[in-house]
């Protein structure tokens, strides 16, 4: 019905482009481009099949429930896996989630991980990809009755398993780790534990993308169709600099406040991104995460991980967390006919580009510093390149005004200490590593030094 009546079709015109050199890398677009929308589809239509992936249902069905539908994604994974020459490896993380809250008995929660081990086996870094493909109905603790979670989140998992089947023919120096994780609904949980199990084995993670409802594109109460724009949620003070006095006295002292790890993840997602995928214009959001809400992020973010949430642009609200019936006219639940299957492809092009270009790069600069031994004009920089890894070809200084929201310029410096004409007390500074083909690490804010 919803196609029948008037939809308001907002041709979000393509944002008022500024010239800007970019140069994509032939190997990273053409797996961009075997990114399949058709996939993404079988597998979000697929997962709806199993009726309901409640965190606390059945485990014991082969066609319906959480367990037979992580069994699935794991043979699925295994199945990419078989193309990449032994480099991938599937495993379930498993955990015994004591009663809680929303958790009614102990309860054996199964994460899956796909892992591609980096091809350098010096280079320890892990990027991690993630999504929930646990569901819930309008009540959070029925584990019975369909609770289809076409967009929440199956897509996210889609996400995660789609660029898994590209990406595992390939080869990337540092690790990738494709993540369906359980338990979100109930509390978080899965990913709460692939997080304190990183921290525990000190798992070197840089960066991680939470891919939770990144399917829809029809807003709820405008009717708005909207295709091109994603949200990226990025935090500004770092969860872990609650009670930290002296990183806290330092931003109110000098600023720094956003620019956390996270939000440079979410500058470089955008630059990443706009640069492969054609019409999508990455929205960054400066919070954590949206009013009432959390996402599989945060676990990460709690351990001192970098980690950002991608979400849709506009939220269809009864089309999460609603048991499937009509009420006063209006539809409920999430069906996987309202999903728009070549916005997901969209944003699953953004994740693999984002996760091609990190895993490619050379690694941090280390021991990034701002000298401020005296009083200048002029600001110097120094860095020393990675320890482990490949050798960058050499090294961007980013700049931007402390009210700018992105990085504004991009200086090559083919030497590990930069002294530019722009005054450290009125810009933004960062340094990226970079490789002969252009990919770049994460930047680096400095840090005072003598
Ligand atoms: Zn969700």
């Amino acid at each position: 019905m919803r196609y029948l009546k008037f939809c308001l079709l907002l041709f979000l015109a393509a944002p008022a482009m500024a010239q800007m050199t970019v140069k994509q890398d032939p190997a990273i677009k053409q797996m961009t481009d075997e990114v399949s929308s058709k996939n993404i589809e079988t597998i979000i239509r697929k997962l709806v099949n199993f009726k309901s992936r409640h965190t606390l249902g059945d485990t014991s069905s082969k066609t319906t429930g959480i367990g037979a539908a992580r069994n699935w994604i794991k043979a699925e994974y295994e199945r990419y896996a078989a193309e990449s020459h032994g480099r991938m490896t599937v495993q379930f993380d498993t955990l015994t989630q004591p009663k809680s809250e929303r958790v009614n008995n102990p309860a054996k929660l199964k994460n899956v991980l796909a892992i591609l081990k980096g091809t350098d086996p010096k280079d320890a870094r892990v990027y991690i990809v993630s999504g929930h493909y646990d569901s819930r109905r309008s009540e959070i603790m029925d584990p019975n009755g369909d609770e289809p979670g076409a967009d929440d989140d199956a897509s996210g998992t889609a996400v995660s398993m789609e660029i898994a089947r590209v990406m595992a023919k390939r080869q990337f120096p540092a690790t990738i780790i494709f993540m369906a994780v359980a338990g979100e609904e109930q509390g978080m949980y899965g990913s709460g534990h692939v997080a304190k199990r990183a921290k525990a084995e000190n798992w070197n993670i840089d960066a991680v993308l939470n891919n939770d409802i990144v399917g829809n594109s029809h807003g709820m109460e405008n009717d708005l169709k909207d295709n091109v724009h994603v949200r990226v949620f990025s935090e500004g003070v770092p969860t872990t600099a609650s009670g930290n006095e002296k990183q806290i006295a330092g931003m109110i002292s000098l600023g720094g406040e956003n620019d956390s790890p996270s939000r440079e993840l979410a500058r470089y997602i955008k630059e990443t991104a706009e640069r492969y995928v054609d019409y999508l214009d990455v929205k960054l959001i400066y919070r954590r995460d949206r009013y009432l809400r959390g996402g599989d992020h945060i676990p990460f973010l709690q351990q001192g991980f970098t980690a950002v949430r991608v979400t849709e642009m506009n939220e269809d609200f009864h089309r999460q967390h609603q048991d499937i019936r009509t009420e006063n006219g209006v539809d409920y639940g999430d069906l996987p006919d309202f999903v728009d299957f070549n916005y997901v492809q969209k944003v699953a092009r953004m994740n693999l580009s984002v996760l091609a270009n990190l895993a490619s790069a050379p690694a941090e600069p280390q021991n990034v510093g701002v000298i401020t031994s005296g009083l200048t004009n002029k600001t110097e920089l120094k860095w020393d390149a990675p320890k482990e890894g490949k050798k960058p070809a050499g090294y961007y200084v980013l700049v931007r005004e402390t009210i700018s929201p992105y990085w504004e310029k991009k200086i090559f410096v083919n030497d590990t200490h930069a002294t530019l004409d722009y005054s450290k007390d009125n810009y933004l500074f960062a340094v990226q590593s970079v490789d002969g083909e252009g990919h770049e690490s994460l930047p680096v804010v400095p840090k005072p030094v003598r």
